[in-house]
């Protein structure tokens, strides 16, 4: 009954009113009770506890404090007067500053009599100051009703000029607690709620809207964290375990001749240690009779490439076809030569496809794959033109996932009858708290552990002023025998200001570094492919000593010898590309370097950035950051932002209770997968009225 009560449209409320309901939903999203009861206040104004100036930290927070004015002064500024009283309790003094109103403020202040002030605190000039506090004379105060913690709602600045403050948002939670008498219903099972000691959904919820103290408050909040969390893992999990059932796979239950010969007599080396783990996560997938849907991530330079070619001898072993696509030409050339160096002594046929591959040859390779005379194909986009039909594609790899949309994955998958085994590789580091929510339908290998005998390279930050030096070093690296990256920024490719920036760049490197001793390629987006190939190629054939150009040899590109990667402009890189970036370098024996070049203006993030660079290698440890730095929407493009549409759990900082939800939803689907035991019944209804409101099955398909 409470639950029809709560799909009442919002304009019924008292107070509310159809003018009013039209802002909530056009501005929140609000269209019924239960939106409105869902709508969580974002920070509390916590008015419990006094803080002494001598606690103050500098982080900006709220506090309220007890003290005495001792002095009271008007300061004149170019952009105005502002009025300054010095504040002061028995630990230390601040100021209290005031921009408007400054007459009535300094006729109605009294000096030297006990005020609580509240706000928020500033550390400005080497002292901490609040502007426009809140004030109260201590004797008031004392004689006034407590207000505890105060709840803040986020806002709209529509919502302010419609008049819908924070203080009309709250009265309207509180009409709607008395008219469903707050007898809401409870969401999660009582062994959870035991098992985690959660607060019950009704007093959560009273106390997430209007808490008592701190402590009700964070019990309130980790119990809806947890249920938000717990429901979208139990939604993916299913999710999983039904494609699983559903979707039957080729079954590879071979591990056959090339296989063993190639493992027993070609490796090039040792695999490490995450190498094995993970083509036997691979094996166990494409052994068992559902569909592998894989996720590899392991860093730049982890060794992706031979974990991919040995999937594959297992697709060829058991008469099947493989597949791998690369994002550009220059990747897909790459893999292309390397698998085929690999693999032509086990007899394994291997062709490349990409835009430039000529139409007499393009003809030939159609044959040979619908023959099944061609094993391998490598290629770029152009695998996902119609012409090109397998006779039976068993595995599809597709590397640096993040440049292929789901779209073209799919359009693979409709080349056959069965759908064949998808292994998407990348190196960009999904920290594991996002990976669990986002991919928690999917599998996930990871390759921790670089081959052996790599040096860690250096990275400095060095500013554009030091750049004679930078140079200095360049030259005796070249000396050495070794070559050089000097990349620049190149935020979209058809920007001219970018094009300029390189433009004159490589004039200046050309001066500095002239014909005959140095020879210099570069590539950048608006060249020709052939052009593009051809300049890339003398430097992989180490004809040329510096590479210049933009973004465009981020992913993949292999060139050993290549030991010095220096970054222009680097403070207008994200982490997660500073760290491609680098990985270009430190692929063979020598010692290799990153230098990163700014300017001296940067801002605090720019900052950051560097110096988790500069301190850091691991590539995992750099995306924790960047997702600290930018959110979750960012770090996984346009593309997947609003995807983690969640009402009060923070992916970032609620990484434990995700974990924990995870855990225990992972337990309930094994325990009882269909959710029929009486004790889950009630998980099972939220699970179908969640699905049923689609407000989070949105995000998910
Ligand atoms: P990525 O994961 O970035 O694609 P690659 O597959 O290109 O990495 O491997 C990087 C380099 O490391 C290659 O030159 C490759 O031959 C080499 N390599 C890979 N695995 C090992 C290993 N187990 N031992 C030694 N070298 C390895
Ligand atoms: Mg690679």
């Amino acid at each position: 009954m409470i639950g029809q009560l709560l799909q009442t449209p919002i304009a019924y409320l008292k107070g509310v009113g159809p003018s009013r309901a039209e802002t909530l939903q056009s501005e929140l999203g609000i269209h019924t009770f239960q939106d409105l009861l869902s709508f969580f206040p974002n920070r509390y104004l916590d008015k419990t506890q006094y803080y002494k100036i001598g606690q103050l930290q500098r982080s900006n927070a709220d506090v309220q404090i007890v003290g005495k004015i001792v002095n009271l002064k008007t300061v004149e500024q170019k952009k105005g007067k502002r009025l300054v009283a010095t504040f002061v309790d028995d630990t230390g003094e601040m100021e209290l500053v005031w921009f408007r109103g400054q007459k009535w403020i300094r006729e109605n202040l009294k000096i030297n009599v006990p005020y609580v002030v509240f706000g928020r605190c500033n550390w400005f000039n080497g002292k901490f100051s609040m502007p426009h506090p809140d004030m109260e004379l201590l004797t008031e105060h004392q004689k006034g009703l407590k207000v505890a913690m105060q709840p803040i709602y986020p806002s709209t600045e529509k919502l302010g000029n419609k008049g819908i403050t924070n203080r009309v948002i709250s009265k309207m939670i509180q009409q709607l607690f008395m008219e469903t008498k707050a007898r809401f219903s409870e969401t999660l099972s009582d062994q959870l709620l035991q098992e985690l000691h959660l607060m019950p959904k009704p007093e959560a919820l009273l106390n997430i809207h209007f808490p008592k103290n701190q402590e009700l408050l964070a019990k309130a909040q980790f119990r809806l964290k947890f249920e938000e969390l717990f429901y979208i893992q139990l939604q993916l999990l299913t999710k999983k375990a039904l494609r699983k059932q559903k979707i039957k796979g080729l079954v590879f239950d071979q591990v056959g001749e090339r296989f063993n010969e190639f493992y027993e007599e070609h490796l090039p080396f040792e695999l490490t240690g995450a190498q094995k783990r993970v083509l036997r996560e691979i094996r166990s997938d494409l052994g068992s009779n559902a569909q592998m849907n894989r996720l590899l991530q392991g860093d730049v330079g982890s060794g992706k490439t031979i974990v991919a070619v040995m999937s594959m001898l297992l697709a060829i072993d058991n008469g099947y076809q493989a597949c791998l696509m690369a994002p550009t030409e220059i990747l897909a050339n790459q893999h292309f030569t390397g698998i085929k160096e690999l693999l032509d002594k086990v007899g394994v046929s291997c062709a490349l496809l990409t835009g430039s591959t000529k139409k007499s040859d393009r003809n030939q390779i159609h044959e040979a794959l619908e023959s099944g005379e061609l094993h391998i194909l490598v290629g770029t986009h152009a695998l996902l033109e119609d012409k090109v039909q397998f006779q039976n594609l068993g595995l599809a790899i597709i590397d640096e996932q993040h440049r292929f949309g789901v779209a073209q994955r799919a359009k693979l998958w409709h080349k056959n009858l069965l759908p064949p085994h998808i292994l998407v590789m990348t190196a960009t580091p999904i920290p594991r708290t996002l990976a669990m929510s986002l991919y928690g339908d999917l599998d996930i290998s990871v390759i921790d552990e670089l081959p052996p005998g790599r040096k860690p390279i250096k990275t400095v930050h060095r500013y554009d002023t030091n750049r004679l030096k930078v140079f200095a070093f360049v030259r005796d690296e070249i000396k050495k025998g070794r070559q050089v990256y000097i990349v620049y920024p190149l935020i979209q490719e058809s920007e001219a200001l970018d094009y300029k920036d390189l433009m004159d760049g490589y004039e200046s490197i050309a001066r500095d570094f002239p014909l005959p001793d140095y020879q210099i390629s570069i590539v950048h987006g608006q060249m020709k492919p052939v052009d593009k190939d051809y300049e890339m190629d003398r430097f992989v054939r180490g004809e040329t000593h510096i590479m210049v150009a933009t973004t465009v040899i981020e992913v993949g590109v292999n060139v050993p010898n290549a030991s010095v990667m220096i970054i222009e402009s680097a403070e207008r890189f994200g982490l997660s590309q500073l760290h491609q970036l680098r990985g270009r370098v430190g692929r063979g024996a020598d010692q290799s370097y990153c230098i990163l070049m700014t300017s001296h203006k940067l801002s605090s993030e720019a900052k950051t950035r560097l110096q988790t660079m500069t301190q850091s290698n691991d590539g995992f440890e750099i995306a924790e950051v960047d997702l600290k730095l930018r959110g979750p929407g960012d770090l996984m493009g346009t593309q997947q932002s609003g995807v983690l549409n969640l009402k009060i759990a923070d992916i970032v900082k609620d990484n434990d209770i995700l974990k924990t939800a995870r855990h225990y939803a992972l337990q309930l689907l094994k325990s009882d997968p269909q959710l029929e035991r009486p004790e889950n019944l009630v998980v099972r209804n939220t699970y179908i009225k969640i699905l049923k409101n689609k407000n989070i099955w949105n995000y998910i398909s």
